[in-house]
């Protein structure tokens, strides 16, 4: 079976996006001015950008979404998302890198934005008995190059990230990687009832000791190395 276009072409995964976000024509984000807008043209255009006969100023359809300033072409990132929606035991930033052959840290971060688009800020803590909280963190940014839309160099970020397996997920960014940073966000976002799983970072072993049960995944291997060792990561 092969994939639909709209997983394996560029040009076609942003048609589609803009058909679903676009149905009444382009909207202007500046102005916000609807079906007012020309697609530009020509070879030192980029593909998919629009210039409002209102205002004048250009954009294109991921402005303001998940894929905004992404270097990932558009039809991953829709690849993903039908892979994180369609499997319903969740999918793991590492069966993400193999299937979508991008490197770990970027599935990492695709599943980090897709599950923050879908997730409710003003639910509960996530988690709770018989549940399994993943804790991850990781730098988001720095390298201009990759970056589509860059105006000025971004600075690099940590993020952390807690994902329960099968959904649910909180993501902070974070000063600095220590204990005294991460614990209180840890145990505000994720019930003390569940299973902590982390990285092998000595920042997460004293918070781990308030949970369940804590044990460390080296992502180099994916598997977990103490008290659950038989559980593969994700
Ligand atoms: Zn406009």
């Amino acid at each position: 079976m092969s994939l639909p276009r709209i997983y394996n072409d560029n040009a076609a995964a942003r048609r589609h996006l803009e058909r679903l976000v676009w149905p009444d024509g382009p909207i202007c984000p500046h102005c916000g001015v609807i079906g007012e807008a020309t697609e530009l043209e020509g070879e030192s255009t980029r593909a998919g950008v629009w210039k409002c006969r209102s205002c004048e100023k250009p954009f294109s359809v991921t402005v303001g979404t998940v894929f905004e300033r992404s270097h990932v072409p558009l039809n991953l990132w829709l690849y993903a998302m039908h892979l994180m929606t369609a499997s319903k035991k969740g999918m793991s930033a590492h069966q993400m890198h193999r299937m979508l052959g991008v490197t770990y840290k970027t599935a990492w971060f695709m599943a980090h934005r897709i599950r923050e688009a879908m997730a409710d800020p003003k639910a509960g803590p996530i988690g709770g008995e018989g549940k399994f909280v993943e804790a991850d963190e990781t730098f988001i940014g720095g390298a201009k190059k990759n970056r589509a839309y860059a105006k000025k160099p971004p600075k690099k970020q940590h993020v952390m990230a807690l994902v329960e397996r099968g959904g649910k997920a909180r993501s902070f960014h974070i000063a600095n990687v220590t204990a005294r940073t991460l614990r209180p966000l840890i145990v505000k976002s994720a019930s003390r009832k569940s299973h902590l799983r982390t990285d092998e970072g000595k920042w997460y072993e004293r918070v781990g000791e308030e949970f369940v049960s804590h044990a460390t995944v080296n992502h180099a291997q994916d598997e977990y190395v103490r008290g659950d060792a038989s559980t593969k990561y994700g």
